[in-house]
């Protein structure tokens, strides 16, 4: 395999990793020879050299000694060995938030690593293959590069009513279009992908449950991100032309951003050492389950933004000279309990992890589930009281152009003035960060991602209702109520199932 890069060990190092590869780029209808110096991709690649910067920073927090190289690695490339390490997995992704105020990519592949981990296992357990091996070697190697792993799952999908193999046009799940002695061919496109351009290997998995028929499409495997047979385009964010223009304060977070691309593979090759399920169609359930349940409560990240979110709340309210008044104080408070809620269902969820059979961890998909619903509704209410305590100048206020003219600057300036000790271009820079995220660039990635991000909010009421036990509750409350049911008596054990068996193991 085509294993070319040296340990990336520092945060300039990874802005180095990235230069000088062939990728196939395009945003707004032009090709992109160097997307690393475009201006409107740059937020995002900053904002994934932050995760190097955290582990440079903060060591305990952002790194782990591999157990399969020795080597001190980042812990996005790290797979759970204990409950701890979910738990501090929660942790660096609220610190990441809080730093850089948007999406900063790393977690997809984190969760995909872990969820390959035991669904590798179990697939060798039934079929007698030898995918999990497989999938240590190239994990070993990615762990002596200390690279970015994207993950590569939402295909496109199509008529929604169509299984893959009953589609149209095949290509709207990835699947196998040809094979040889030393590998596959795949086709078809990922959606909406996280981070992808800022990455050096994708890990492309299937989006859904699958049947006999779709076993061209039980494909898992891992591919570099410049390799042949790939194109990708640029989703655009809503305001990213300002970062366009000159000045630093329309953008309103000038040094930060997300990125999702939509990749396309034509014929694209995935050497037969790096194919980690090839057929296996009914163990794609488990793997979406497990990948679910790891990234439904990554989305705790969205509390570290959420930190970001409320400090500007609270300080154009000073700004503004309102920071005294008692609604203004209920509304940071009302906030805050939403934003803590995001985390507390996240971190539980880690905290309630056991060991799968390859003994890697499985945090808790109840409680995951719980978390990421959550995340489709509160950082809604968080942005929408942000946008209160703004005023409504965080949608109409004049550009920076405008601050800065020879004649009409003064005019700007004196007439947006808040406080008196606050200097109008300060509170002019509150107000973007607040539009920013409610409207701008990284409302893509604090209410839109939130929304549909690992799932849509009906894949979590789905997972829910699989899980929400209502048995065994109907049975607690025929117990209270004096009510005896032959059938109550025969399904206890069963019925107390997974979920409140760990809560009370873990209690
Ligand atoms: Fe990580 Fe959050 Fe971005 Fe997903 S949305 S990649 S969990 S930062
Ligand atoms: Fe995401």
């Amino acid at each position: 395999m085509n294993v070319t890069l040296e340990k990336i060990n520092s945060e300039e190092a990874y802005r180095a990793s990235i230069k000088g590869r062939k990728l196939e780029v395009y945003l707004l209808g032009e090709k992109v020879e160097d997307f690393t110096t475009h201006p409107i991709i740059m937020p995002s690649i900053n904002a994934m050299a932050a995760t190097y910067q955290l582990a440079e920073d903060e060591p305990e927090l952002a790194t782990v000694i591999s157990t399969l190289t020795g080597e001190r690695i980042s812990r996005f490339l790290h797979f759970c060995q204990s409950t701890d390490d979910l738990v501090m997995q929660n942790k660096m992704q609220r610190k990441l938030g809080q730093i850089t105020g948007t999406c900063f990519q790393r977690c997809v592949g984190m969760d995909a690593i872990n969820a390959l981990h035991s669904v590798t296992y179990e697939i060798d357990e039934a079929h007698q293959t030898d995918y999990h091996q497989r999938f240590l070697a190239f994990l070993k190697e990615m762990h002596l590069q200390n690279c970015v792993i994207g993950g590569a799952m939402t295909d496109v999908k199509g008529d929604r009513s169509q299984a893959p193999h009953q589609q149209s046009d095949p290509d709207m799940f990835v699947h196998i279009t040809r094979r040889t002695a030393e590998g596959v061919y795949i086709t078809g496109a990922k959606a909406h992908q996280t981070g992808t351009l800022n990455s050096h290997y994708m890990l492309v998995m299937p989006t859904m449950r699958l049947g006999a028929e779709d076993k061209d499409y039980a494909i898992i495997g891992a591919i570099p991100v410049d390799a042949e047979g790939i194109t990708y385009i640029y989703g655009r964010q809503s305001c990213d032309t300002r970062s366009l223009e000159e000045g630093t304060m329309d953008v309103g977070n000038a040094q930060y951003g997300g990125q999702e691309v939509m990749v396309i593979f034509e014929d694209a090759f995935i050497p037969n050492e790096w194919i980690f399920m090839d057929g296996e169609y009914e163990f794609a359930a488990m793997l979406v389950d497990r990948f679910t349940a790891y990234h439904r409560r990554s989305y705790v990240c969205k509390s570290g933004v959420g930190d970001v979110i409320i400090g500007a709340a609270a300080s154009i309210a000073e700004m503004n000279g309102v920071e005294r008044a008692s609604h203004i104080k209920d509304k940071l408070v009302e906030m805050t309990h939403l934003n803590e809620t995001v985390y507390a269902t996240g971190i539980a969820s880690s905290y309630q992890g056991y060991a799968t059979k390859s003994g890697c961890f499985l945090c808790d998909s109840m409680l995951s589930n719980t978390c990421k619903h959550h995340v489709t509704k509160m950082p809604y209410e968080i942005g929408r009281l942000a946008q209160d305590l703004a005023g409504g100048m965080v949608a109409t206020m004049p550009s920076e152009q405008d601050l800065n003219h020879p004649e009409i600057g003064k005019l700007v300036r004196k007439y947006l003035q808040g406080k008196a000790s606050i200097p109008t271009e300060d509170r002019m820079r509150m107000l973007r960060l607040i539009e920013n995220m409610t409207l701008g660039r990284n409302a893509v990635g604090y209410l839109t991602e939130s929304l549909h991000g690992a799932g849509s909010p009906q894949a979590q009421r789905v997972q829910i209702a699989r899980m929400m036990q209502l048995e065994y509750k109907k049975r607690l409350a025929h117990a209270l109520a004096g009510i005896e049911l032959e059938a109550d008596k025969n399904e206890v054990v069963e019925e107390l199932g997974s979920y409140f068996e760990r809560v009370f193991k873990a209690v």
